[in-house]
């Protein structure tokens, strides 16, 4: 089975790799290159912390458990250090741990002195709930280095203009040059996706959702967990920069547009860093802006859709689902069972499509 997936972000990236080892003949196609999306502009917090409801957080968690699979198998930039959340305090802080602790969840209540003990160099609050079993992955090396690992083919700066039908089943896609041959076409290009999809008559709405982030000057270790503040989320990375986006609760985050010019708002966000981290000298280096893709209602999709032998998988918090949502859709592709199946039922791209026709 000759399979195409359009987007080499983290998303086709997983899934052409779980493709392949099942037996397809995989090309991953991108108009840009591997990670240059907003994988590669991410914050790469893997987590179930945040989530929208039980089916979504049910998701979500599979997704940990997905990574901890790839990594028994393969060697991959994730630290599993737990994350330290302090963003809510008081009963607001103790009604988010006994909710995901109700739901199954590692969520521990921490003091200010354990808060001291694990995080020494943070100013420290009075409480935080710490998730054991949350972790960070760097995205763009992730999905490298997987795509290193993978009988793929890949083409880079390969933008697909269509999708070919022939007697209402996929046929193909079209491209500089002509139409690459396909039996089945996997639209897994983020916010290029709808442009992709809509000519088939396959609707799929994407709420506009830029996110800005930035990493600071390396400096000596001094964190040890992702740790989420009512400052912003903030970790550091294996070199010692420190990475942070520069929107306050990143991940619910619904600013429309950006709000200033990317170094002004990397400078702000530096400052309200540099005041919880006081004993390290922080500057920022680098600020990106990425467009997250978000559908409409905040929630994933996932699936069949349009003429026989197309699928689609766009989402945010893609670094968290990637490897769930690969096992699963590769299983709907290649016609098989899977017994984590139900977690995207939900997720189905059917529930877009009354908005077209
Ligand atoms: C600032 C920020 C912080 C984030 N933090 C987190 C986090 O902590 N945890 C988390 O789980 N998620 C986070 N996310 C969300 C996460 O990064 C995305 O959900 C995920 O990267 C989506 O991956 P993707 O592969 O679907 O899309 P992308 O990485 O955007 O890849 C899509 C690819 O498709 C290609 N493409 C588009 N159109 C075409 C075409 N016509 N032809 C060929 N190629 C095409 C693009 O070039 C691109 O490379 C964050 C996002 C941002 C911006």
């Amino acid at each position: 089975m000759q399979v195409v997936i359009i987007g080499a972000g983290i998303v086709g990236v997983t899934l052409a790799r779980a493709l392949s080892r099942q037996g397809a003949k995989v090309t991953v196609l991108d108009a840009g290159g591997v990670a240059g999306g907003a994988t590669g502009r991410s914050f790469g917090w893997i987590n179930a912390s945040f989530y929208a409801d039980a089916s979504h957080f049910a998701l979500r968690a599979a997704g940990i458990e997905a990574y901890r699979r790839l990594c028994r198998d393969l060697d991959l930039p994730v630290q599993w250090s737990g994350c330290l959340c302090w963003e809510e305090e008081g009963a607001a802080l103790e009604a988010q741990a006994q909710d995901l602790q109700e739901l199954g969840y590692n969520a521990e209540i921490v003091s200010r002195a354990d808060m001291a003990w694990m995080e020494p160099a943070v100013a420290a609050p009075e409480q935080a709930v710490f998730f054991r079993g949350e972790a960070a992955v760097e995205a763009e090396a992730f999905t490298r280095a997987l795509l290193g690992r993978s009988d793929v083919q890949v083409m880079t700066g390969a933008r697909v203009e269509g999708i070919k039908t022939t007697a209402g089943r996929v046929s193909g896609v079209r491209m500089t040059g002509g139409v690459l041959p396909a039996d089945r076409v996997i639209v897994a290009a983020g916010t290029g996706s709808p442009d992709l999809l809509a000519p088939l008559g396959v609707s799929l709405p994407l709420l506009p959702r830029p996110g800005v982030i930035f990493t600071t000057a390396a400096v000596a270790p001094v964190l040890n967990h992702v740790c989420v503040a009512p400052i912003g989320e903030f970790r550091q990375l294996p070199d010692g920069r420190i990475l942070m986006p520069t929107a306050v609760a990143h991940q619910a985050d619904e600013a429309t547009q950006v709000a200033d010019r990317l170094d002004v708002l990397a400078e702000a966000a530096c400052a309200r860093l540099q005041a919880i981290l006081p004993r390290i000298d922080l500057h920022w280096q680098r600020v990106a802006m990425a467009h997250r893709p978000v559908p409409q209602d905040g929630l994933p999709v996932v699936g069949a859709c349009g003429p026989q032998g197309l699928f689609t998988a766009v989402m945010h918090s893609g670094i968290t689902l990637a490897p769930v949502v690969a096992e699963i859709l590769t299983a709907n592709v290649m016609g098989k069972d899977s017994e984590l199946a139900a977690l995207i039922a939900p997720y189905r791209p059917e529930r877009f499509q009354s908005a077209i026709s």
